[in-house]
């Protein structure tokens, strides 16, 4: 196996997963610091600078300029140690296959049943007949959502070590916690990371560049009942979980996860709990277009007041807060050109078409890029995230590491605006 599959294998191996029920402490999970832990291991290893792991368990580290080269600004680059909580992410057990093409069986799920990558959801698959493909056993997510760019990045520095000629700016690297979560690296020290712009590396097939995600808005509908004995209830017990589902039913049906794409914006029922005496809903709602997501959180607060209405009472009560921001409104700026230039030159001359796709969910780049580190999202070559059936391509991974060492050599100079 290449260098970068042990990398990556290893970096699933250990379950990091973050979780919103939590997320009032950073990191919202322990188990992230073991997953920090082993890429500072790795990053001293390597003779990484400044190798320093905090206690909210962001892991920073420098990499010197190519000799003659200090003088540049230096370039960042960012990804996230922690895995998505909306499907099993502990324990992982990675394993490299290699695609015959057809379905492959990649194991069976925790509800038994067989657990297969199809060419039918997965028509890329047509392209990886021979390649070999990093998956799970199918009873949890695989994490390359974002170990493949946490790997990428390390071998990244593993080949400007063992080729010094390779020219490069003096690189600022972080590793940072509860991404998933939408926490969206706000904790990492700036002024210390160093770097006026540079890039994420959590992006899907190889090629991606991102510089447009969701705005974000979550919601949490809390619904307050009266439980009264089913016998003797009649005009007496308001039921939560029944106000709740009322709620919910206000809400425009095709503006769901499953019926959207492209600039579609939607509501997603994140989380559903409920009694006759309580209930609660967890909402997200994301939008390209922040007036659309303005209107959607009007949408909510309708809702809100005609289920409250029917009831007569204050049945249920709605808070929503913004997650992040589409970066877009920070990265097209004229200042920032190079940054989506200078990935489409690095993929183009690795012999990858680049495409631009306009993401349908954040990155730690949305709010890094409004505190003022302008940085744009690359493929970090993961595919099906956040479910059982997510895979890593090999050679895509490997020649990311190609896209990265060449990006670096655009930035051994000047930018201009
Ligand atoms: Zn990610």
């Amino acid at each position: 196996m290449s260098a970068i599959v042990d990398r990556l294998v290893k970096y699933c191996r250990i379950p990091s997963q973050s979780n919103p029920q939590t997320s009032a402490t950073v990191p919202s999970t322990a188990s992230q610091f073991a997953m920090v832990e082993a890429l500072a291991e790795d990053l001293r290893a390597l003779g990484a600078l400044d190798v320093r792991v905090d206690e909210h368990a962001y892991l920073t580290a420098h990499w010197p300029a190519s000799p003659g080269l200090g003088d540049l600004p230096a370039l960042g680059f960012c990804c996230h140690v922690d895995t998505a909580f909306q499907s099993y992410g502990d324990p992982v057990f990675p394993q490299v296959r290699r695609y015959e093409g057809g379905e492959l069986v990649i194991g069976t799920g925790r509800d038994g049943r067989t657990v297969a990558i199809s060419p039918a959801t997965n028509p890329q698959l047509a392209h990886m007949v021979g390649w070999e493909l990093v998956t799970t056993d199918g009873t949890s997510l695989l994490g390359g959502d974002d170990k493949a760019g946490d790997a990428a990045c390390l071998e990244l520095l593993a080949r400007l070590k063992a080729d010094p000629a390779l020219p490069h700016p003096r690189l600022s690297l972080a590793f940072v916690p509860d991404e998933e979560i939408g926490h969206g690296a706000a904790l990492l020290d700036l002024e210390a990371f160093g770097a006026p712009w540079g890039y994420t590396i959590d992006g899907g097939p190889l090629g991606e560049i991102c510089y447009e995600t969701f705005n974000a808005v979550e919601a949490h509908v809390r619904a307050h009942g009266v439980s009264v004995h089913t016998g003797t209830a009649k005009g007496h017990m308001v039921n939560a979980s029944e106000a709740i589902m009322r709620f919910h039913q206000l809400l425009p049906a095709a503006e769901r996860p499953e019926y959207t794409e492209g600039y579609d914006g939607f509501y997603f029922l994140e989380r559903l709990e409920g009694s006759c005496e309580e209930a609660v809903a967890d909402y997200i709602i994301r939008d390209h277009d922040r007036r659309k997501v303005e209107q959607r959180m009007q949408v909510m607060r309708q809702a809100v007041r005609l289920v409250n209405g029917q009831y007569g009472s204050e049945v249920l009560e709605i808070e929503m807060s913004e997650q992040y921001r589409n970066l877009a409104d920070v990265v097209t700026r004229p200042e920032n050109a190079h940054l989506i230039a200078n990935a489409k030159a690095a993929f183009a001359a690795c012999g990858v078409e680049p495409y631009c796709v306009p993401m349908r969910g954040g990155t730690d780049g949305s709010q890094l890029s409004f505190r003022g580190f302008p940085c744009i999202n690359l493929s970090a070559c993961y595919y099906n995230a956040h479910g059982v059936r997510e895979f890593v391509p090999v050679p895509e991974l490997e020649r990311l590491v190609d896209v990265l060492v060449e990006l670096v050599g655009l930035y051994a100079r000047p930018q201009r605006g």
